[in-house]
């Protein structure tokens, strides 16, 4: 399992910095390929998450990014479903 970062992300680096895992990744500064896009959620706009590297934050009650996020713009994997892919990445 893993959480996803939206488009709504500015790129304020908090969630990169509070990571316990390192899964945060900055925009990708090499062209990433659609596959990489669609089925991993790498961006080259905003930053994005290791779906293998994210556990979740399961030692934590809430995950930590979701707690710093100022946008509100990590989900996890259902909320995207609910949303709709196409309105959020
Ligand atoms: S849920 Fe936890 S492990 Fe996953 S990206 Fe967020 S802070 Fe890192
Ligand atoms: S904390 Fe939120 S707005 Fe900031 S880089 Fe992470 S996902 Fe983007």
């Amino acid at each position: 399992m893993a959480l996803i970062i939206t488009n709504d992300c500015i790129n304020c680096n908090a969630c990169f910095i509070e990571c316990p895992v390192e899964a945060v990744y900055k925009p990708s500064e090499q062209k990433l390929s659609e596959q990489e896009k669609k089925e991993f959620y790498m961006s080259e706009e905003h930053y994005f998450i290791d779906l293998n590297s994210c556990d979740e934050c399961t030692v934590f009650n809430v995950p930590r990014c979701i707690a710093i996020c100022p946008m509100d713009s990590i989900k996890t994997m259902e909320q995207i479903k609910k949303i709709g892919k196409e309105n959020v990445i």
